[in-house]
């Protein structure tokens, strides 16, 4: 590994208030130092040029960036490896800060909740630095440990690894005092070569720790944490730990430490929630908390899922909820996520005070003050009594309220009111803005599919390492994208600089461009009135048969404008849908010669019509063959080369020697691997959701819904759950074909699915009204759905109608 030593860090060049390394962060160029770090989803120094014109000067870049000298009063610095040197400048960074009590997390599980837990516990008491969202990584812990300045009294940062040597790097940077380990699972057990080594590593983080916490149940844990310099302080019904449970009544947890006994009630009734509160109950005893301020702090921890969603909300608003904890760091990272997902409208923030125990509340508010105006806020509505107070430190015009009880009182009684702009909820725990966002959303249907648009860019990005780096990749996101959306999946792999776009008809093209959308994007199936709208905003058609060549050739013949007016050739070798065959290619290339001066064949494909099925493989071999020569024909007549394409998902994991100069992606973007080859290594994409709508008993021999068909073979509990076939929930499933999972158990659909409701059989879970149902995700697949009825994955994801709202969030 190189270092550079020779970088002085502390030069002005260092001296800035953020380090980038997304350039869709950016907030305040001036203040930023932009990390062109290559990896495998982008290569950063691509956005050079775009950072500069938004005003960035400093640039962190490999030697062989040679483009430096175009832009002037830019300042370059080159290294051998800019992640290290990210590394390195934090490690610096830290290093001004020797007296900063710390606390690192590590551990399988858990870390990001009980950092954030801690965080609720004690913000109130102490000026807080922590890792924002789960920043736990190579990169995210150097950006977190950034933040530190001369006003924190205490650091939480989290660190994760998924390979050996990884922790010795964030120990450096973290430079914890106290060490704090969640637990040991099985994620990412593949990369290493044993437990033991894989406990070896993470132990690693505490090596120069002063004290270290742990629960004393685990034996192989206290065996590796032992060996440390460290003083342990641990917790567990084992009869060495600090703080010895000695009994467990419902909730009520009885205590032995130092010789007392202390009662605690832990507001969590599963297991996992039990161990992280505890967790959290040894940090406050280690930093000597009384139990009963304990046992009162413990009541604000709430399990709320702490991801970024953006939702529809009413009178044509976008939400973006965001109430786990309210700190600066994640007031940057909300209002970034609010910048990507714009979609024109103009920007609201609904924040509530920041609980930091910041001494300096003028300080604070003026650096709230900055990221409004940073993120080009128009419209700021403060929930809290500092921000109030210290609402002349905000200098747009503002509206203020003491308690979200107050401004929920106002959007009742319709003394403020929303319309059409994008909000971002953003409060802490304590302010319950869940309950702002239920008067603010569209309430009209329980029912939702749910995006994972992590999982989007990870699937992706699986795809592309298939491929050869010069490969484009053309998405295809027809049909709703799959059913996972418009504009709001094209913006993320717009983003991820995708090549292409594949729309079906010309009018999803325009809202893909009415909506910001720039990237290029191919129609599959144009109708010639539409030639027009699409030559306006740069659609490419695809032209596929000799009709609709003569209607191009008539539209260009009457077209004024000098532009020229780019397609795309569809050859039929073998699926028999769309395209030119063999015998009418001389037409084609006739046709064309004509057209020359008004078009441009920018690509030429083929599809393939048994991909993902060995015993077809001959005949895509012959399908592969004739379009490689009829494309090289093409290309000979044209006297241009075009991007030639021809795989689809499933060809790209089979056939990757045939990438040619593009692939075209659709079903395995969403987490679906048709040959079942690769299926481990992507992610699932969507999780359809319903609630349980009504729970009844049903004696024996009385019969469930239409037509009678389910029958209680004893005495029987069912829910009546919110989705119906009209939701796309496919009347197949009916009489106990389907299943749906309902607190992590199978239940089983009986009788016959309705057009609004769906009745399943839980005598054997316990669930109440209200409770949610999974119809797919990841604990089903669809590709079990797709199978139990007899089709395909394809058919089960397009079909969720366009009445289920649908949710897309980050995990963050
Ligand atoms: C839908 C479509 C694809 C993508 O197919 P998947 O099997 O979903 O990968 C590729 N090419 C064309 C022409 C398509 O219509």
């Amino acid at each position: 590994m190189s270092t550079n030593l020779s970088i002085d860090f502390s030069s002005s060049f260092w001296k800035a208030k953020y380090l980038l390394i997304d350039s869709r962060m950016l907030t305040a160029p001036s203040q930023t130092i932009f990390f062109a770090l290559s990896g495998i989803k982008r290569d950063g120094q691509d956005f050079i040029d775009a950072l500069y014109s938004k005003g960035v000067r400093k640039f962190v870049v490999t030697a062989d960036f040679d483009k430096g000298y175009i832009y002037k009063d830019a300042a370059f610095i080159y290294v051998d490896n800019v992640l290290v040197t990210l590394q390195e400048v934090t490690t610096y960074h830290r290093e001004l800060f020797p007296q900063l009590p710390t606390i690192g997390i590590t551990g399988s599980n858990a870390k990001t909740i009980v950092k954030e837990w801690l965080y609720t516990l004690l913000e109130a008491d102490k000026n807080v630095v922590k890792s924002p969202k789960s920043y736990n990584s190579q990169i995210g812990v150097p950006l977190s440990v950034w933040q530190i300045n001369e006003k924190h009294e205490l650091g939480i940062f989290e660190a994760g690894i998924s390979q050996v040597d990884e922790m010795q790097k964030l120990q450096k940077i973290i430079q914890p005092t106290i060490g704090l380990f969640t637990n040991l699972g099985s994620a990412h057990d593949k990369l290493f070569d044993s437990r033991a080594q894989k406990l070896e590593e993470k132990g690693k983080l505490f090596d120069q720790c002063q004290h270290i916490i742990y629960c004393r149940d685990h034996e192989e844990i206290h065996q590796e944490l032992q060996k440390k310099k460290g003083i342990a302080f641990h917790w567990g019904v084992h009869k060495d730990a600090t703080l010895r449970i000695e009994a467990i009544d419902n909730q009520t947890v009885s205590i032995s430490f130092n010789q007392d006994i202390h009662q605690i009630d832990i507001p969590f009734k599963d297991e996992a929630s039990f161990e992280n509160a505890m967790h959290c109950v040894a940090v406050l005893a280690f930093l000597e908390y009384p139990f009963d301020e304990i046992n009162q702090k413990l009541k604000f921890l709430k399990s709320l899922p702490m991801r970024l969603e953006r939702k529809e909300g009413i009178n044509g608003t976008v939400l973006i909820n965001d109430f786990y904890n309210n700190d600066l760091g994640g007031l940057q990272i909300a209002l970034s996520f609010m910048g990507q997902h714009q979609e024109n409208l103009p920007k609201t923030l609904i924040l509530s005070d920041l609980l930091q125990g910041h001494n300096d509340k003028s300080a604070l508010h003026k650096k709230i003050n900055e990221l409004i105006h940073e993120n080009e806020i128009e419209r700021f509505i403060g929930v809290g009594k500092h921000l109030m107070q210290y609402q002349n430190e905000i200098t747009i015009d503002g509206e203020y309220f003491a308690s979200t009880s107050e401004l929920r009182k106002h959007i009742r009684d319709h003394k403020i009111s929303f319309q059409k702009e994008m909000i971002l909820l953003k409060g802490a725990r304590q302010y319950e803005f869940e309950k702002i966002a239920s008067l603010l959303q569209r309430k009209i249907h329980s029912t939702r599919l749910e995006i994972n648009l992590d999982a989007v860019v990870h699937n992706l990005m699986f795809y592309k390492s298939q491929l050869k780096s010069s490969t484009k990749v053309m998405v295809m996101v027809k049909a709703l994208g799959y059913g996972s959306g418009k504009h709001e999946l094209a913006n993320t792999l717009q983003y991820h600089l995708v090549d292409y776009l594949g729309v079906a008809f010309a009018d999803e093209g325009v809202e893909l461009r009415e909506n910001g959308i720039r990237t290029p994007i191919m129609v599959l199936t144009p109708s010639p009135d539409s030639f027009e709208t699409m030559k306006m905003h740069q659609l490419e058609p695809e032209i596929y048969n000799l009709e609709l060549l003569e209607a191009l050739k008539d539209f260009l013949m009457e077209d004024e404008g000098d532009q020229l007016f780019k397609i795309q050739i569809n050859i039929d070798t073998g699926m028999h849908r769309l395209g030119f065959r063999k015998e009418e290619f001389s037409t084609l290339l006739a046709t064309l010669s004509r057209i020359k001066d008004k078009v441009k064949v920018t690509g030429v494909f083929t599809h393939l019509a048994g991909a993902d099925e060995e015993q077809h493989n001959s005949y895509t071999l012959d399908q592969i063959a004739q379009f490689k020569n009829l494309s090289h024909q093409l290309e000979e007549h044209l006297g241009y080369t075009v991007i030639k394409h021809c795989l689809n998902s499933a060809g790209i994991v089979r056939f990757p020697e045939h990438q040619l100069d593009m692939v075209r992606l659709g079903i395995g973007l969403h987490g679906i691997e048709v040959n079942h080859i690769k299926q481990d290594d992507l992610q699932t994409v969507a999780t359809l959701k319903s609630v349980i709508a009504q729970i009844k008993t049903i004696q024996k021999g009385e019969t469930i819904g239409y037509g009678r068909k389910g029958v209680a073979t004893k005495e029987m509990k069912i829910a009546t759950i919110g989705i119906g076939y009209a939701d796309g929930f496919n009347r197949r499933f009916s009489n106990g074909v389907g299943q749906v999972i309902i607190k992590g158990k199978k239940a089983n659909v009986i009788g016959n699915i309705c057009m609004d409701m769906t009745m399943v059989d839980i005598t054997e879970i316990n669930a109440s009204v209200g409770d949610e149902v999974i119809i797919f995700g990841p604990e089903l697949s669809i590709n079990q759905l797709a199978q139990s009825i007899d089709t395909i994955p394809y058919e089960i994801l397009t079909s969720v109608s366009s009445r289920v709202k649908r949710v897309y969030y980050l995990e963050g």
